[in-house]
């Protein structure tokens, strides 16, 4: 029988590889409570409408990239593709708007049916922060520090904050009209993707991957020129606050993203050292989604993070090591290493066994644990009340009462 086969774009991962997830979840779990993020927990599968909604239905995500399934009961369920609709979703049915404004962290897998290479998987890992109901422009510039912090946190350099505005519905509006013009004129020289999301959505021809596209789009009208006075104060309150908190960001007038909720401030931090898949935070704010949801007007702002693509660009976690391995010879030996062991790891030393192969191999275990030091308990050692404590690095050895080794391996 051939051996059962993981499902395409999944990963299974081991060692360092798991390692690397874990600490730049943690990291971001340290940074968060300097930003005063509280956890927020939404669950996994939502109605598809969650998503179908507020995404937007010309989005590669809702178009093509779900993971959508009828249940047994002939709903339609939908595997998160991100974080921000659901915790929407439930801000609205579990009562949460008694606490706004709520600043929240959370994190966990993301589903979405794409074609799978670096950095791009079907199953991945998001962080995701949000501030729900504040309309300030304070609450961006907040969002954004916090993602700054978090890359220096990782030891992550060479990323930029690219920055840019969608302005109000006014603006973008005529901004979307203006688009239409100039992409329906060069129509012929779009790729095929793009002339399909001409009439539904100019915007999204702006997001293309298509190389083929990129000259129309550099030739495209900028929302500057279609700025309100108001989308303009606000834009400009963002980035005198970036400024003040010293925040490096650069412009760039024609980012858009590839969810279509966004309003004003829109943003990505890239990086070139992941090839095509450089982006590795993103987000902006979406006044309109909590409406699009069926609530009341809600400002809002998030980002959420590619975890598999900031645990590419992180050092390697330092590698779990035990502080000692034990090494009983003989049964009555074992017996005692077991009290030993178990009474280290529950005063907080990390502490491992060598069971297996002679006393030559069961050192060699211990070595290669990569632990500092090795117990031995030998027969002389049983009668004695002692243990060998053995330094793996100079060689040293010495006997220490039972009673001692911890302090001993702590000091
Ligand atoms: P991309 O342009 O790379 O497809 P996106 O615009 O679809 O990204 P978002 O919806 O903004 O991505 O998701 C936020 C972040 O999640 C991305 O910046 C990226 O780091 C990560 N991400 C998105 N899709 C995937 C995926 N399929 N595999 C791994 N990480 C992903
Ligand atoms: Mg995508």
């Amino acid at each position: 029988m051939t051996p059962v086969q993981p499902v395409r774009g999944t990963q299974s991962l081991l060692h360092e590889d798991a390692d690397r997830l874990a600490a730049v979840v943690a990291a971001f779990d340290r940074v968060r409570r300097l930003y005063g993020f509280r956890r927020v927990e939404v669950p996994t599968i939502e109605h598809t409408a969650v998503f179908a909604r507020t995404i937007g239905e010309t989005t590669d995500v809702v178009s093509k990239e779900m993971y959508s399934f009828e249940d047994r009961g002939g709903e339609s369920i939908t595997l998160r593709p991100e974080f921000t609709a659901g915790i929407c979703r439930a801000y609205l049915s579990e009562g949460w708007q008694q606490f706004a404004p709520l600043k929240l962290a959370a994190s966990g897998s993301a589903f979405r049916y794409e074609r799978p290479q670096k950095g791009r998987f079907r199953e991945f890992h998001q962080l995701d922060a949000e501030i729900i109901g504040a309309g300030e422009a304070q609450a961006d510039v907040e969002l954004l520090a916090f993602a700054d912090q978090l890359l220096k946190e990782l030891g992550i350099s060479g990323t930029i904050l690219k920055l840019n505005t969608l302005g109000d519905p006014e603006t973008r509006a005529a901004w979307r009209d203006a688009l239409f013009e100039h992409f329906r004129a060069h129509a012929g020289a779009l790729s095929e993707d793009s002339q399909a999301r001409l009439e539904r959505n100019p915007l999204r021809i702006l997001d293309s991957k298509a190389h083929q596209d990129w000259p129309v789009v550099d030739s495209a009208p900028v929302i500057d020129d279609f700025l309100t006075p108001e989308a303009a104060d606000f834009f400009g309150k963002v980035t005198v606050g970036l400024d003040a908190a010293g925040i490096a960001w650069e412009r760039a007038p024609r980012l858009v993203r590839g969810l279509d909720y966004y309003r004003h401030t829109a943003f990505e931090f890239v990086t070139d050292r992941l090839g095509a898949q450089g982006t590795v935070i993103a987000g902006g704010r979406y006044d309109g989604l909590i409406e699009a949801l069926g609530g009341p007007h809600t400002p809002a702002v998030g980002w959420a993070a590619g975890i598999e693509r900031l645990a590419m660009m992180i050092d390697p976690p330092q590698a779990e090591k035990p502080m000692a391995v034990i090494v009983p010879l003989g049964d009555r030996a074992e017996a005692v290493g077991q009290r030993l062991l178990a009474a280290l790891r529950r005063d907080g030393i990390a502490a491992d066994m060598a069971y297996r192969g002679n006393m030559k191999k069961r050192l060699g275990r211990a070595n290669d644990a990569g632990a500092a030091f090795a117990l031995i308990i030998g027969e002389v050692e049983l009668d004695s009340g002692e243990v060998q404590v053995k330094n793996l690095a100079t060689g040293d050895q010495r006997s220490v009462s039972f009673d001692g080794i911890a302090e001993a391996l702590r000091s």
